[in-house]
């Protein structure tokens, strides 16, 4: 899944990065508001981690203006501010989750995993579509009795078409949805990751639409 994050300091942006990216994420760091305010129009993100104290920018007024622009993303606020007036603006303004650094970075994940949930509309870990039922916490593949791991690729290719069973995705759409900004993306490595997963999963894990895209089957 692309994660944008929001954060000025660098030790901790590069932490972040770090241990997101370990995680399977594709992570897209700025560091200036008016960065910030660009990549906040961006609906291609599953989740916004947002430091409230950027240069030239309060984080709160960017997430005001993304959410008046009809920016739905999840925003979790990271931040030193801890005061309760804080919070409640942030919440108000429509953060959905605020944590207080420093933090641990388990309860981070436990965070995002839990708004990511909650963007899919259930309290479960699972996303099923059309005989294939993925685990985004442990990020486990289940299709006709052949259970795996996905590499960090193939889960972010997969979660995207699955999020959207029976709506193509395009192959710039896939390429934007799993890799980070300025990332090199070799002409054919969509192809080889859906190659890849159907090799394990059988060909009826991901449906080609000619000339269109790929989609996960609807049923
Ligand atoms: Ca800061």
């Amino acid at each position: 899944m692309r994660v944008l994050l929001i954060e000025d300091d660098p030790m901790i942006g590069d932490g972040l990065s770090k241990v997101l990216a370990g995680e399977g994420m594709s992570v897209d760091w700025v560091r200036a508001g008016a960065d910030a305010e660009i990549a906040l129009r961006d609906a291609g993100y599953a989740i916004v981690l947002l430091d409230l104290g950027l240069p030239g920018a309060d984080g709160l007024d960017l997430l005001k203006s993304a959410r008046a622009l009809g920016v739905s993303t999840p925003v979790l606020v990271i931040t030193a501010r801890d005061r309760l007036d804080d919070r409640v603006a942030g919440l108000d303004l429509g953060a959905d989750d605020y944590l207080v650094k420093p933090f641990e970075t388990r309860e981070l994940l436990a965070r995002m995993r839990a708004l990511a949930r909650r963007r899919l509309g259930g309290a479960s870990a699972r996303v099923a579509a059309g005989g294939s039922e993925l685990d985004t916490e442990t990020h486990e593949l289940t299709r006709d009795q052949v259970v795996q791991i996905l590499p960090a690729r193939e889960y972010a290719l997969m979660r995207a078409l699955m999020e959207r069973p029976g709506r193509i995705l395009s192959r710039a759409q896939i390429e934007e949805r799993i890799y980070g900004w300025g990332e090199e993306v070799e002409s054919n490595a969509v192809d080889v990751l859906i190659h890849s997963i159907r090799r394990k999963f059988g060909k009826g894990v991901i449906l080609n639409v000619r000339g269109a895209g790929w989609m996960a089957p609807k049923s």
